[in-house]
This record gives structure tokens, C-alpha cells and sequence, in this order.
């Protein structure tokens, strides 16, 4: 089921949540919603699942309009970082729970409920622990339990909400992964909130980042990780160096390095070129070409690449390369040596 999200926008008190923002997300896509705390990812979420109302706008699933159909009618399967289960109800119970509690005119018969929670818990790699109630179970079993729950109700969305925020860093990951190959099995429409940026780049088909209630950039991981829009998508992203540059008659010149300057900033002085580490080239003479003239201030050689934390000498800024580790040995630069660098790739925008 295809999801559309229009013109929405939604205000609690003064505090703008959502700002008219606009998404569409084809029939088996996984979406994932990426952006800072307080952006309004749980807020979009909370709409689409019908859990919320927006002041503006609407939402459409599967190309009807929904804004008057109740959740439960929604065919929505949700799973939240604190959706807890329900602590007196095996995993069994828990799973079937959407089921046990239909009508009798359409709960499926106990056998049936009783098969297909069988195949979920095969499905979400839990078999042989239906008995089980949620305090015996680990934090990423728990949330594999709420995955299976969600999809008991043969929902046509799913909608995870930070679903392993809670849990450490490998669990995480390996969680990630699997949810990526249910994903691939199960085509189900899916929206995955995180504010985590490399979660989303490696679960996702396609990334919405979000920031200040409105949507900055929409784009595959690659997309969104080569070409990011605007300084905040560079940034937040992470693992980018912001070097000060400053803007004359057309060109952009970041030490004695000068780029051709983007249309819209010829009218400007001082600007932002933001730089990958890996984008970043040394070596130990200039070679006749315009470099960036850094000092070395520290060398990390443990690792597949090495990081070497520089100095620009017109400004002091400080900023890092990466490097392969064989280039590294090959260049023999010392803590204290002058460096020469090159850029690939930077993308410059105004200062704000
Ligand atoms: P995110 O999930 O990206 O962290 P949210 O959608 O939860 O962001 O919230 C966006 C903003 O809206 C937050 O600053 C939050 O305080 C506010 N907000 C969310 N829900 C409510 C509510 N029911 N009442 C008042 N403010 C709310
Ligand atoms: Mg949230």
C-alpha cells in the first residue's frame, strides 16, 4: 500500500511540530525518517498511523484519502522504542494479541491464531520461545516479539518508531540487518524512524531527513550521502570537515584552493566548504598545483585508513583526512610537518 503525505502541517500550542510537508512512498518501499530529536518524525508517524491529527493537509493510503478512517481500519502494524509488551501474556498471547481481540466475526479460529503466530515467531527467528513471558527475554528479543505482533494483523504499513533505540550498539546492528532481509521477504510498505544516520543509510531504500518540522532532503543513502542538499544534511550526516572559505568574483577560495562558486553565491563573501575526510588528498610538496597549506597535528594509524588531524596555515582551522593506511606509510608524514592537501567533492553554501 502506497503512502502519501500532503501538505501537513500541525502545531501544538506555538510550537510549530510539522511544517506543510509533502511525501509520497510507493507500495513496498522502506522509508526511513531521519533527523534530530525534536524534528517531528514521531509526530509524521503519529498521522500517518491515524494516531494523530494533522491542522492541515492530508494522507492518502493506497491512493484514497484516509483522514477519516480510524486506525484500527488503517491495516497499520506499529512498533515503538517503548511499546512494551504486555508483561503478564506469554510471547504467545502477545503475538496473537491483534488477533484474540477481533470480533467474533473476524478473529480467525484458535488453530489458526495459533499456526500463524507459530510461523511469525519462525519468521522473527524466535521459534521455541512462545511460553516465554517478556522479562525472560533479552531487549532485542522483546522488540522481535513486538515486530512479530505487528505483522500478526497482516498489516499493508509498517510503521517502526526508533523501534532499537533502546538496545546497544550490536544488537542494533545486527537487528538492522535482519529487519533489512524480513523486509526483502515481506514487501510490506514500510516507514523506519531513527535518528541514527548510519542506521538509516543501511536500512533504508530511501531516506527522509528532516529537521525543524520540514524535510530538508529526500534521496536513496547514496544520494543523500554524496550529493547532501544543504549545510545541515552535510552535517548531520557526519563525518564531513567544514572549512571557512570566502567568495570573490565568482570564485570560491579556501586557502589557495579556488572552485568555481555556485550561481546563487556570487553575491556573497564568506562561505562554508564541507569536505568527506576520504575526499581529502596530502602530499609533501605542492607539485605547482593550488593546495591547502595544513600543518600535522596528529596521526591515527590503527585501523583499515589512517586519520591524520591537520592545520590549515592561513587560518588555523582544524580539520581530518583519511587516508589508506599504504598511503599513508608511503607519504611518512610526521606530527609537525607541513602538508599539502587537495580537495574532491566539496560542497560550498553560504555561511548562515
Ligand atoms: P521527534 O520524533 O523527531 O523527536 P516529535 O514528533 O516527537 O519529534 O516532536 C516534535 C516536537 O513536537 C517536539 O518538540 C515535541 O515536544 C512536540 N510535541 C510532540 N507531541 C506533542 C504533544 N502531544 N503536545 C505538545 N507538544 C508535542
Ligand atoms: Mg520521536
Amino acid at each position: 500500500m502506497s503512502i502519501e503525505v500532503q501538505n501537513i502541517s500541525r502545531r501544538f500550542g506555538t510550537y510549530t511540530a510539522l511544517d506543510q510537508v509533502n511525501l509520497r512512498i510507493e507500495k513496498g518501499e522502506l522509508v526511513s525518517l531521519l533527523g534530530p530529536s525534536g524534528s517531528g518524525k514521531t509526530t509524521l508517524l503519529r498521522i500517518i498511523a491515524g494516531l494523530e491529527t494533522s491542522d492541515t493537509g492530508r494522507v492518502l493510503l493506497h491512493d484514497q484519502d484516509a483522514t477519516e478512517v480510524p486506525v484500527r481500519k488503517r491495516q497499520v502494524g506499529f512498533v515503538f522504542q517503548h511499546y512494551a509488551l504486555f508483561r503478564h501474556m506469554n510471547v504467545l498471547d502477545n503475538v496473537a494479541f491483534g488477533l484474540n481481540v477481533r470480533s467474533r466475526s473476524t478473529r480467525p479460529a484458535k488453530a489458526e491464531i495459533r499456526d500463524r503466530v507459530f510461523s511469525l515467531l519462525k519468521l522473527v527467528q524466535l521459534e521455541g520461545l512462545e511460553k516465554r513471558y517478556p522479562t525472560q527475554l533479552s531487549g532485542g528479543q522483546r522488540q522481535r516479539v513486538a515486530l512479530a505482533r505487528a505483522l500478526a494483523i497482516e498489516p499493508k504499513v509498517l510503521l517502526l518508531d526508533e523501534p532499537f533505540g533502546a538496545l546497544d550498539a550490536k544488537v542494533r546492528k545486527e537487528l538492522r540487518r535482519w529487519l533489512r532481509q524480513l523486509h526483502e521477504e515481506l514487501h510490506i510498505t514500510s516507514v523506519f524512524v531513527t535518528h541514527d544516520q548510519e542506521e538509516a543509510l543501511e536500512v533504508a531504500d530511501r531516506v527522509v531527513v528532516m529537521n525543524n518540522a520540514r524535510i530538508e532532503q529526500i534521496g536513496t543513502p547514496r544520494e543523500i550521502y554524496d550529493h547532501p542538499a544543504t549545510p545541515f544534511v552535510n552535517e548531520f550526516l557526519g563525518n564531513v570537515n567544514s572549512l571557512s572559505a570566502h567568495v570573490a568574483q565568482g570564485r570560491v577560495h579556501v586557502g589557495a584552493i579556488d572552485l568555481l562558486a555556485p550561481l546563487e553565491m556570487r553575491d556573497q563573501t564568506d562561505a562554508v566548504a564541507y569536505v568527506r575526510p576520504h575526499n581529502i588528498q596530502l602530499a609533501r610538496s605542492r607539485n605547482g598545483k593550488p593546495v591547502l597549506e595544513v600543518t600535522v597535528r596528529h596521526i591515527h594509524a590503527a585501523g583499515p585508513t589512517a586519520r591524520l588531524e591537520l592545520r590549515r596555515t592561513d587560518n588555523g582551522e582544524e580539520f581530518e583526512a583519511e587516508v589508506p593506511r599504504i598511503e599513508e606509510q608511503h607519504l611518512a608524514l610526521k606530527v609537525g610537518e607541513t602538508a599539502f592537501a587537495t580537495l574532491r567533492d566539496a560542497r560550498v553554501f553560504p555561511r548562515g
